[in-house]
């Protein structure tokens, strides 16, 4: 076994590290108290690579294996959760399901001009009434000649008043649907420019203010059949599968934030003082910090480990599940400790950990609520749940070269 990052590693978390520590980090409070998105940050992470990393370079990806996307996502989040959600619906949740389960049309038209950067994705599954109960979708394609008509409408979707190219799951067979018979559910890559498409960004949100989560609305939008991910039917058992990568980044990402919260404990229990010591000298502040760094270090060893499995090729959904439950629910425990050792400062925007603290909770929620989570681990105890061999799998990484064959 070998714990050891290689150089290509390394190198990308510290070129990742010092862009967001440059270009980010100073200007990020204001980004957050304006709840304003800068598009800027595109172009950025396109050149850095980020928007094609651990796609293959044959689409103008980075090339790089699928510990990069980890690593990447723990040092954007160590910045700011809205920077790692980027790279979680953009190559997570939809340029790796269009490498895995797209036709080579799909990859040249979709995926190549994704991983240069030029076009942004994002996934629609969930609208106003369905989310944990993705078969409770309404959205429908209907089929006329050789074309969908989609119609309705998805909420909560990061990125969906900048992105380009949607990855959305809607209904193709009515007769399923009311059984609500998931093989009755298809995906779509549906195109911003089409007709009846319009989007919106949703402005009550409480965390994440840099980033953008909006809703989008189909009105009969006209999707050519070429645009249809997988066979017809496949929508659900793709969108599990796009989870399964998206989850890998959040799982890293929250690891991000735990550190984030570790070393802004540790600087200010250096700096503050009370009853005539540092306050890292009281047992109790020890015992918050201790924590941030025991969960830091058991999310980081999950992710790699869910990492590593997807670099050789064997299905990681359960690993990449308990990687995304245990580290955001510890990243929720960290920040709430951060706020604690800051005391009243903590409470104030004047440090980072309160935006933290508001920024954890989503993660909490999305791709797996912490009970669905929950109650998945459980399962595959208990016997009730198994993993079972998809038409289409993610390509594994050089398996030979891993294999050191
Ligand atoms: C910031 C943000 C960004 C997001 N980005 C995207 C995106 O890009 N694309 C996208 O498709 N979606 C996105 N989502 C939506 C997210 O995936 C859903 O919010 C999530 O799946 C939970 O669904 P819900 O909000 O409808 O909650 P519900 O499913 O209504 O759940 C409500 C509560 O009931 C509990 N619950 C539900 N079912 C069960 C059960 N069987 N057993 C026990 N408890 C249960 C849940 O755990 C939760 O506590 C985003 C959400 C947020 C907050």
């Amino acid at each position: 076994m070998n714990f050891d990052l290689n150089d290509e590693h390394r190198l990308l978390e510290q070129s990742v590290r010092e862009w967001a520590g440059r270009e980010v980090a100073p200007r990020i409070r204001e980004l957050d108290r304006q709840h304003r998105f800068d598009p800027a940050i595109f172009p950025q992470m396109a050149a850095l690579g980020l928007l094609g990393v651990s796609l293959p370079a044959e689409y103008g990806g980075s090339g790089t294996d699928y510990l990069s996307l980890g690593l990447a996502s723990e040092e954007l989040e160590y910045v700011d959760t809205s920077l790692r959600v980027i790279l979680s619906v953009h190559v997570g949740l939809n340029s790796l399901t269009l490498l895995s389960w797209g036709t080579q049309e799909q990859k040249q038209r979709y995926l190549v001009p994704q991983a240069a950067g030029r076009k942004i994705a994002t996934f629609g599954l969930t609208e106003p009434s369905a989310g944990s109960d993705a078969r409770g979708i309404q959205s429908v394609a209907i089929k006329r000649g050789d074309r969908y008509y989609l119609t309705g409408e998805k909420m909560w979707i990061s990125l969906a008043d900048v992105a380009d190219h949607f990855l959305v799951f809607a209904w193709s067979d009515l007769e399923k649907k009311k059984k609500r018979d998931p093989s009755g559910i298809s995906a779509f890559v549906v195109e911003r420019a089409s007709a009846g498409f319009s989007s919106g960004t949703l402005k009550e949100k409480w965390g994440i203010l840099a980033g953008n989560t909006g809703f989008f609305k189909m009105e009969e939008v006209e999707v050519p059949e070429e645009n249809i991910v997988g066979r017809p039917g496949e929508g659900f058992k793709i969108a599990m599968f796009a989870l399964d990568q998206g989850r890998f980044t959040v799982a890293a990402g929250a690891t991000g934030l735990i550190r984030a919260c570790r070393d802004a404990s540790v600087k200010y229990a250096r700096e503050r003082t009370a009853f005539g010591v540092e306050i890292g000298q009281h047992q109790l502040v020890k015992e918050m910090i201790a924590q941030m760094e025991s969960d830091y270090q058991a999310a980081r060893l999950l992710w790699l480990r869910a990492g590593w499995l997807k670099n050789v090729g064997r299905r990681s959904t359960r690993e990449t599940g308990l990687a995304k439950w245990f580290a955001t629910v510890a990243s929720e425990r960290a920040a709430s400790d951060a706020v604690q050792v800051h005391g009243a400062n903590g409470y104030s925007d004047e440090y980072p950990v309160g935006r933290f603290y508001r920024n954890c909770k989503g993660a909490v929620i999305y791709e797996g609520t912490r009970e669905i989570h929950k109650l998945m681990q459980a399962d595959y105890l208990l016997g009730y749940r198994a993993d079972r061999p998809t038409r289409c799998e993610l390509p594994p990484y050089r398996a030979a070269d891993l294999a050191g064959e």
